[in-house]
């Protein structure tokens, strides 16, 4: 399987070298030149496989000759069952013909855990093949920094260092990532905001030579491509959970970034019957406001209670626009390139394509409470924010009451118990068994100044070679 740039000038890559790139070097993300497509009897055929079997008939197209399918077979064998539930996905339901897939059961109670899990066993197999070494860089205002570290935590050929802001990442966000140890972990506290850690993390990506040449920076956001790969397989698996695929399903998809829920219009085009995808957004809605009025504009950055979700721009939109444009790489530059100066919008007949198979809600925080409290006093189920926002927007924009609607449950209500609190809902969310003492668990990190040059040394004295 090759691998190509979305703003066409980047050379083509094989897996590995996916794997271990960031953005490519034409400032595009990197996409498979074609899917590989399922027919509906293949699908069906995958009927009752165990979580792990059917990751491996999803993705084993991709990875193709990289990894020989009986190393990979056993990768995700490990990685699903790490997963505190049998059915590492399990689904409930909420209503006639709706229900949550319960994304939340991995060691850092988020969805983010089904890729990065992959992810480190993945770098550390190809790293191992090619005695290489990496060093992991990455700004985190939660979720992402601790189901990173989880995920790398056993990679001998990985150094990771997460930047949080120094006080401003919640103290459950910020515990699980600095009470889990091991020599190749590195949490460092910014005395600054999460925008001075991205952009430190940003230039030391384009200007590598603090590392003197003997390791190279990874990237574990959403921009990786097998960060997207490893969520295809969901979609399949709740489907064929509710009789897919003899009958399409909805998703509704709590997105920040549109890695998510790219994940699913990937499954659709690889064969599996999906009829529509609701892009739930909070107040951070650049994506609702081009769905509804073609118009895609940055807005200042909100504040939400669902803070996974705060986002500006939507990165891997523009592996959808990519498509929308034919795959034409130089109109993709384009269009971004004048987005960064202003709003933009794409010709009607390509928005109205788009329409087709997306809709798509923006759910402030009172209806995000709202949403919180309607259901556990339903159905005495708690709901996290994020997943609360998936859930109104799921019933806002229903189109067929006949189609299954599923929404992600992108993570666990413990994680946000500040949110729970303001729903106005009594109880309190309990963590599961195994993070009950997380609050007594021992925390290491270091605090540093918001100065690249003291980062970038740290990380020249810390890594394991070094
Ligand atoms: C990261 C995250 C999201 C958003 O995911 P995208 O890939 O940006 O669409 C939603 N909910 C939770 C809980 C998250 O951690």
């Amino acid at each position: 399987m090759r691998y190509i740039s979305t703003r066409g000038e980047a050379p083509a890559l094989g897996f590995e070298d996916v794997l271990l790139t960031g953005l490519a070097t034409d400032g595009g993300l990197y996409v498979p030149e074609s899917l590989p497509h399922f027919s509906l009897e293949e699908i069906r055929s995958w009927r009752g496989l165990s979580y792990s079997e059917l990751a491996f008939n999803v993705m084993h197209p991709f990875v193709d000759d990289a990894i020989p399918a009986d190393d990979f077979r056993k990768m995700l064998d490990e990685t699903y069952s790490v997963f505190s539930h049998q059915a590492v996905a399990p689904l409930v339901q909420l209503d006639s013909n709706e229900w949550v897939m319960e994304l939340f059961r991995g060691p850092t109670l988020a969805f983010k855990d089904f890729a990065l899990q992959l992810l480190g066993r993945l770098l550390d197999y190809v790293l191992e093949k090619r005695k290489q070494h990496v060093v992991i860089m990455g700004a985190t205002s939660g979720d992402t920094g601790s189901a990173a570290i989880e995920g790398c935590r056993r990679c001998e050929h990985v150094d990771i260092f997460i930047l949080h802001p120094h006080e401003r990442v919640s103290e459950v966000q910020r515990r699980q990532m600095t009470t889990v140890t091991g020599d190749n972990i590195h949490n460092i506290a910014v005395r600054g905001n999460f925008d001075d850690c991205q952009r430190m993390v940003k230039e030391s990506f384009g200007n590598q030579s603090f590392l003197g040449g003997k390791t190279q920076l990874a990237a574990v956001n959403s921009i990786n491509w097998a960060r997207i790969m490893a969520q295809i397989v969901y979609y399949f698996q709740a489907s064929l959970a509710l009789g897919g695929p003899d009958r399409s399903m909805a998703f509704s998809v709590p997105t920040g970034n549109f890695g998510d829920i790219f994940a699913g219009y990937l499954a659709k085009k690889m064969g599996l019957p999906i009829s529509q995808l609701v892009i739930a957004t909070n107040r951070n809605d650049i994506l609702h406001r081009f769905m509804s009025g073609n118009k895609y504009e940055q807005h200042q950055l909100e504040h939400t209670l669902s803070p996974s979700m705060d986002i500006m721009v939507s990165s891997n939109f523009e592996r959808l626009l990519f498509d929308l444009h034919g795959r034409d790489g130089q109109a993709v530059k384009t269009l971004l390139e004048n987005a960064a100066k202003g709003p933009v919008s794409i010709e009607d007949y390509r928005w109205k394509h788009a329409r087709k198979l997306f809709d798509s809600d923006a759910v402030d925080d009172k209806a995000t409470c709202d949403t919180i409290r309607e259901i556990q006093e339903q159905n005495e189920y708690l709901l996290d924010p994020h997943t609360a926002i998936g859930v109104r927007a799921a019933r806002n924009c229903r189109r067929d009451s006949s189609v299954p609607m599923i929404t992600l449950g992108t993570a666990h209500p413990a994680k946000f118990p500040d949110a729970i609190a303001e729903s106005g809902v009594s109880v309190k969310p309990q963590l599961p068994a195994h993070m009950a003492d997380l609050f007594e668990r021992e925390e290491r990190y270091t605090v540093l100044d918001n100065n690249i040059a003291g980062v970038q040394e740290f990380i020249t004295k810390h890594w394991k070679n070094a």
